[in-house]
């Protein structure tokens, strides 16, 4: 219900809102996140310069996968260019054909979708949670039973008679998905499961870590990210023979010669250079102390909260460890009005505030795509802002 409120009262609790940003990040201009090199970034930068393998070949690659995999507990990881094109690779791993179906949250940045379309497959949108911001496993249950039959082991969408291959659910802000429930629904309707962990590194079910969980999970290096490569990603795996040809795949599929230039299928040239994984290894030193930073940044924020009526901090569900990648405040009611003036009073104040992606089926290239009644990500969109982040502003000094 939007609950009518009168201008004045408005503008009064996004001041509130202001004021308890300012007593958990000081009285500074802050960024939604900063990236932070506290590390050895420079001199794992200067080795990599030093030794002229800068690009698609070098041992800072070796070390940043095998880094990523042993702090996941998955059994191979494969750095890449960036997280949309882990995902692509992955599904495309994951088998989905042209004109395939793949099931995603609506409440998803674009690259999840986007991926699902550079396979020439259709995305069809899941509703999303109110406990983990992720799909709703469910209300998704109940929706495929009642719109998806069962033929020779494949699931079919009974409306448009398209073959549902997979489901991306994605870990939104760093809070893990149900992801006992969504293992479930991928298992009975048949569907390979492809988890879009760009923004969790760092974030565990009952001590597992995200993108672990279904046949590929996929990571995120980007700027604005947990740890930063510049630009990069990874996708992760437990199952080698996979992983082998993800790397291939990646690295324009050609065969191993002393000389000759031979490719055995159509690859990607998706590979992560040398520069971008030194980046990345020094960044991994870090992570845990980021994390712990981003932890403490939350309970500072449910403290400064605390009081304010009508709205809270997410917090991680229970069970999840998470990494905190945005902090987010909702509202309790769906008041697109409020939201937007709490957006401007905190931007203006020079604390850097962000409203959660628009959903993809309103967007263009989308809007004609199947989905499922979205009725909690519709809520969540218009009650939902995202607060400035970075690790440093959770340090313990601060
Ligand atoms: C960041 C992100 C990606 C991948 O982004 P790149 O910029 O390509 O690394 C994919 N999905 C989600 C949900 C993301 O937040």
């Amino acid at each position: 219900m939007n609950t009518v409120q009168a201008p004045h009262a408005q503008s009064a609790l996004a001041a509130q809102v202001v004021d308890a940003i300012r007593r958990v990040v000081g009285d500074k201009q802050v960024a939604l996140h900063d990236p932070q090199f506290s590390g050895r970034e420079w001199e794992y930068l200067k080795d990599c310069l030093d030794s002229t393998f800068v690009s698609s070949v070098g041992r800072y690659v070796d070390r940043f996968e095998a880094d990523l995999a042993a702090y996941t507990g998955a059994q191979n990881a494969v750095a890449v260019v960036n997280g949309t094109a882990a995902l692509h690779v992955a599904l495309l791993l994951a088998g989905v054909e042209a004109g395939d179906e793949v099931l995603v949250p609506a409440l998803t940045f674009i690259a999840t979708t986007n991926a699902i379309a550079y396979c020439a497959a259709v995305p069809h949108f899941v509703d999303s949670e109110e406990r983990t911001l992720g799909v709703d496993p469910h209300a998704l249950r109940v929706y495929l039973s009642e719109t998806t039959e069962q033929r020779s082991g494949a699931c079919f969408n009974k409306t448009t008679g398209r073959r549902i291959r997979a489901l991306v659910p994605m870990h939104a802000f760093g809070h893990p998905v149900d992801i006992e429930g969504v293992l479930a629904v991928a298992r009975d309707f048949n569907l390979v499961l492809v988890e879009d962990a760009a923004e969790s590194l760092g974030s565990t079910v009952e001590g597992r870590h995200t993108g672990t969980f279904g046949l590929m999970g996929t990571l995120s290096f980007n700027g604005n990210k947990t740890i930063t490569t510049g630009g990069g990603g990874a996708i992760l795996f437990n199952d080698t023979e996979l992983a082998k040809h993800a790397k291939h795949l990646t690295t324009t599929a050609k065969l191993a010669h002393r000389w000759e230039y031979h490719h055995d299928e159509i690859g990607f040239n998706y590979r992560l250079p040398n520069i971008n994984a030194a980046l990345g290894c020094a960044q991994m030193e870090q992570l845990p102390d980021f994390i712990e930073s981003k932890r403490r940044l939350f309970t500072r924020y449910r403290d400064a909260f605390t009081g304010i009526p009508d709205i809270r901090i997410v917090e991680e569900p229970p069970g999840c460890h998470a990494n905190y990648w945005l902090q987010t405040m909702l509202l309790a009611n769906p008041d697109r009005v409020l939201r937007d003036e709490i957006l401007a009073a905190t931007n203006d104040a020079g604390l850097m505030t962000r409203p959660t992606w628009t959903l993809m089926h309103r967007l263009k290239p989308y809007a004609a795509s199947p989905r499922m009644p979205l009725t909690t990500a519709e809520s969540l969109e218009s009650r939902l802002i995202n607060l400035p982040s970075s690790a440093a502003l959770g340090q313990s000094a601060s």
